[in-house]
């Protein structure tokens, strides 16, 4: 009998989210055979099941009350009698999923890309140039299969950080449980200001709930330039969102009717808030325990991995995306990047790095917020000498037209030679503004070049050229 010849792969990716279906998807582009390795039965990772993908979805049913609720500023009467149902928020919400899940099962059939149900872990170096990954399927009881690959590539992603002594349950929340919640809670308390901690603020007060946001640093939204910290602070402030930072968390204590959640303020003031419920949103844990590296040459930076700029760690052959990589921003865009540049690299094909400060950060509160690049005070710091212009929505005709005044864009350019540095908006649509600045930055474009870049109106888009226009004092429209 002729014995089976076992299959080797070019390529095994370890972990089903956007890091790791994106470069498998672009490697099986690049011709190579190609297995992707997930410990659940569904491909798409937090970005799908429990970040991105649902909570842009309330976002947008969050914004569509919101105008229905101003209906008659918009000319539209008669709908006082108007309910928010709840459930079906969460069916559309949990719809979006499962068709965007299926989308993903549909992709790998078409890249004939071996999907393997099942917990991977590396189980050494390469011998004679082929890793091993094991897998187990189902409990600790499950049976363990092998996959050989060439090259791996880990995508293991990252879970929510709780709070020393705590564990989430349905009054303390973290992203998993606040997305499926089956009531919607009259009040919340939310610990940390980051984008998720902002993201759900802004959502949940959209539906109506009593918010409070409380943060450890000087500042909410702290990786943001100081102006744009300031300017959600102020609009927050305005839609009924208690903003408080420079707090110290003291306790959380769960009562019969939500909890209790202990802190002193700035000034040093004991302070106790009363909630439904407590979101705690203070960052995400890299998933990089029990995945075998301890068997490699792989080294951790406080439990990130370490990779060179091509992500390769230290271990060769055996790459790093996503969430678990040391020095990068936690974000589905710079793991599905990460993928394609790894992809691109292992096929031998043109590939250009990731850097730090060309990654956009974009957070969909309202009003959102987009930046890129470096903010005023780290421009400063870094030696630059620096010019900056602002240009305020409220001199732009579509922001009119949109009923949304609030916000700026402000770019930080050098100087002498006009190099656009920085780009942050807050403001309508900041999330999607931000692409002209990426690209902007990405060609090293001047300040007088994209002064005279053709933007159409009446668009938000002009806010940037008025925004660029301002660095030399020659915005027409403020
Ligand atoms: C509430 C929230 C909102 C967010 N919103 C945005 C946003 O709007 N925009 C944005 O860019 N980013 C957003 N993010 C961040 C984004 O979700 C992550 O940056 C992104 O999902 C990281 O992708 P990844 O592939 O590295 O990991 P993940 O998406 O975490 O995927 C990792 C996958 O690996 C699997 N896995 C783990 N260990 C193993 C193993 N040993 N074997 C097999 N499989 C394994 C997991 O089950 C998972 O499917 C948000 C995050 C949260 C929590």
């Amino acid at each position: 009998m002729a014995e089976a010849t076992e299959t080797i792969y070019d390529l095994a990716v370890i972990g089903g989210g956007p890091g790791g279906y994106t470069a498998a998807i672009r490697a099986a582009q690049y011709g190579l055979k190609v297995a992707l390795i997930e410990k659940t039965d569904r491909l798409g990772g937090t970005c799908l099941h429990v970040g991105c993908i649902p909570t842009k979805a309330l976002l947008f049913n969050a914004e569509v009350w919101e105008h229905v609720l101003h209906g008659a500023k918009l000319g539209i009467d008669g709908i006082g009698e108007a309910t928010l149902n709840w459930a079906n928020v969460q069916r559309r919400k949990n719809e979006i999923i499962i068709k965007h899940t299926k989308g993903l099962d549909f992709l790998m059939r078409k890249h004939k890309i071996t999907t393997v149900t099942g917990y991977g872990r590396l189980s050494g170096p390469a011998k004679d140039g082929v890793h091993t990954v094991e897998v187990q399927t189902g409990d600790t009881n499950g049976t363990m299969s092998f996959i050989r690959a060439k090259k791996i590539i880990l995508a293991t992603g990252s879970v929510a950080r709780m709070l020393p002594g705590y564990q989430a349950d349905d009054k303390i929340l973290t992203n998993i449980e606040v997305l499926s919640l089956e009531t919607m809670p009259k009040s919340l308390v939310i610990i940390g200001s980051g984008a998720v901690g902002s993201e759900f603020a802004s959502i949940f007060r959209s539906f109506g709930a009593e918010i409070t946001l409380l943060e450890a640093l000087p500042r909410i939204v702290p990786a943001e330039d100081e102006e744009i910290s300031r300017e959600l602070a102020r609009v927050y402030k305005k839609r009924g969102i208690t903003v408080l930072s420079g707090i110290k968390l003291e306790k959380i204590e769960k009562t019969d009717a939500g909890v209790k959640v202990s802190f002193s303020t700035a000034e040093g003031k004991a302070e106790i808030k009363e909630a439904d419920k407590v979101l705690v949103a203070v960052g995400r844990a890299p998933r990089t325990e029990n995945i075998g590296l301890e068997k490699t040459r792989i080294n951790l930076d406080r439990g990130f991995i370490s990779t060179d700029e091509w992500m390769e760690t230290a271990e060769p052959g055996v790459f790093a995306i996503g969430d678990i990589v040391a020095g990068l921003p936690q974000l589905a865009h710079v793991a599905s990047m990460c993928g394609m540049v790894v992809a691109a690299r292992i096929a031998g094909k043109y590939a250009r790095a990731v850097t730090r400060n060309r990654v956009p950060g974009c957070t969909y509160t309202q009003p959102q917020i987009g930046s890129i690049g470096l903010t005023e005070a780290a421009a400063k710091e870094k030696g630059h000498i620096i010019k900056v212009g602002k240009f305020p929505f409220a001199g732009n005709s579509k922001a009119t037209i949109l009923g949304s005044h609030d916000g700026f864009v402000k770019v930080v350019a050098d100087a002498k030679y006009g190099e656009i540095l920085g780009v942050h908006i807050i403001g309508p649509q900041a999330t999607e503004l931000i692409a002209e600045a990426v690209t902007a930055l990405d060609l090293e474009a001047t300040v007088e070049s994209m002064m005279f870049t053709l933007h159409a109106h009446p668009t938000l888009a002009e806010s940037l050229l008025d925004g660029f226009a301002a660095v030399e004092g020659m915005a027409i429209n403020a």
